[in-house]
């Protein structure tokens, strides 16, 4: 090969690499980006459907009940936990652990310890103000194998997570595992609380699935979902997504109470006014808490049914923009003192009760929500269920300035512009004793 010739070849080379290079971004813009998101959106959807299958649903789950019952601060819940941060690692997820101490509820009155799991997935759209998390506890009871409660739900979150985090999505995910369930929700309290003290820009919405692998002979189509209020409109749209994906379950939709004391970790977000869906089986599973809460026992096909429409749900929320308003309290905050105004220290309450919020004197409630503006028609202040203002402009705000001796309760609600409405919500302890301008 003479010089002159390899320098040709090579030139040519050159040219069709910057050519192809030019050429491919060219035609991947010029499709229609609105269709092309439906699509792809769809084929996802359907992609996970078909790699969510009952071989690696059950896969993660014996291997969580090989360690043998999961008691927080055991030596096998210890490992469970470091199974599960090994799973997300090999995602190729941003894995970490948040340690935790906690004293347990009434039943259980000691201290705790343990560690959370979260694997995060993170989205694609750097202006999103949405993120999602998708949660269930690893622990169980001291003699119980734990295979339903909550192994379906862990089990679940693993199989999501090795499937999902094959794609890109807007939103951000993050697939968290919690132990100290059975003792309190001493392990999601602790997320709970780091959430609300770190988060100031994100709209959050909660999975939580907790018992989703049982049914009995009459309860193979049936499921539970309760959601907060503010998360109907997407309790409705996992409804569609049901029967458009042939997952074809009768769904039980609730409204979740705001502030009863919750039976699983969706109540240490919605404590704080975050939103959540919580999944439960069709019947409550007779073996759960006991020694045969084993896979016998468990119904597996159920398991996989539940577990692809928890996913698909997922994935479509992550993939769509926040077109319902969601309003979030960002002052005063929870938990602290104020004077004259100012914040000036953390309440002290010493036990894992609901935080306790004091204000002497008058203060300004201010109140986020995270939408398009223009998509906000009014925001509304409530105490005591009466509205004291109606607020149109952002940054949206009351001065609350009530002759007050006692507890009370501060509502926002944001209406969007077609009608649909999203509330937060704080109870203080307002002393006020003369009205101040
Ligand atoms: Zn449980």
């Amino acid at each position: 090969m003479t010089k002159q010739f390899r320098y040709i070849i090579t030139s040519m080379l050159v040219i069709g690499l910057l050519s192809l290079s030019i050429i491919y971004p060219l035609q991947a813009n010029s499709i229609p980006s609105e269709g092309k998101k439906t699509d792809s959106l769809d084929l996802k959807i359907n992609q996970i459907i078909d790699r969510i299958d009952q071989e690696l649903i059950v896969g993660f789950l014996s291997d969580l009940v090989s360690f043998g019952p999961r008691m927080t601060g055991t030596y096998a819940c210890q490992k469970a936990g470091e199974y599960i941060k090994q799973k997300f690692e090999s995602f190729n997820l941003l894995t970490s652990t948040q340690i935790w101490t906690s004293f347990g509820n009434r039943y259980n009155p000691r201290w705790f310890s343990g560690f959370n799991v979260i694997g995060t997935l993170p989205g694609k759209n750097p202006d999103s103000t949405l993120e999602l998390v998708f949660n269930a506890h690893y622990d169980s009871v001291k003699v119980s194998p734990g295979a339903d409660d909550d192994g379906s739900g862990v089990a679940a979150v693993l199989a999501a997570a090795s499937v999902l985090s094959e794609f890109e999505f807007s939103h951000t995910i993050h697939f968290v595992c919690f132990s100290g369930e059975e003792q309190g929700l001493l392990g999601s309290k602790a997320y709970g609380d780091w959430l609300y003290e770190t988060n100031k820009d994100k709209a959050i919405i909660d999975f939580n699935a907790d018992g989703i692998g049982y049914s009995n002979s009459e309860t193979t189509n049936n499921f539970r979902l309760w959601g907060t209020e503010d998360v109907s409109w997407l309790m409705d749209e996992i409804s569609q997504l049901n029967d458009e994906y042939n997952i074809d379950f009768e769904l039980d939709k609730r409204t979740l109470p705001e502030e009863g004391r919750g039976g699983s970790d969706y109540h240490s977000f919605v404590r704080y006014g975050f939103d959540s869906i919580a999944f439960f089986e069709g019947a409550w599973n007779p073996h759960w808490h006991s020694k045969d809460d084993t896979i016998e026992n468990m119904d597996l096909p159920y398991l996989t049914r539940t577990t692809e429409l928890i996913s698909i749900s997922l994935a479509w929320i992550s993939d769509n923009p926040l077109s319902y308003p969601y309003v979030y309290i960002e002052s005063p905050h929870k938990g602290m003192f104020y004077f004259e105004g100012r914040e000036q220290k953390p309440v002290k309450d010493g036990s894992n009760q609901e935080k306790r919020t004091i204000i002497f004197d008058d203060i300004w409630i201010w109140a986020q929500v995270f939408i398009d503006e223009s998509l906000i028609e009014k925001v509304e202040f409530y105490v005591r269920g009466k509205l004291q203002e109606t607020d149109t402009e952002p940054p949206y705000n009351y001065h609350l300035n009530k002759i007050s001796f006692f507890k009370q309760r501060v509502e926002v609600v944001a209406y969007g512009v077609d009608g649909q409405t999203s509330m937060d919500w704080m109870d203080i302890f307002f002393l006020n004793l003369r009205r101040r301008d």
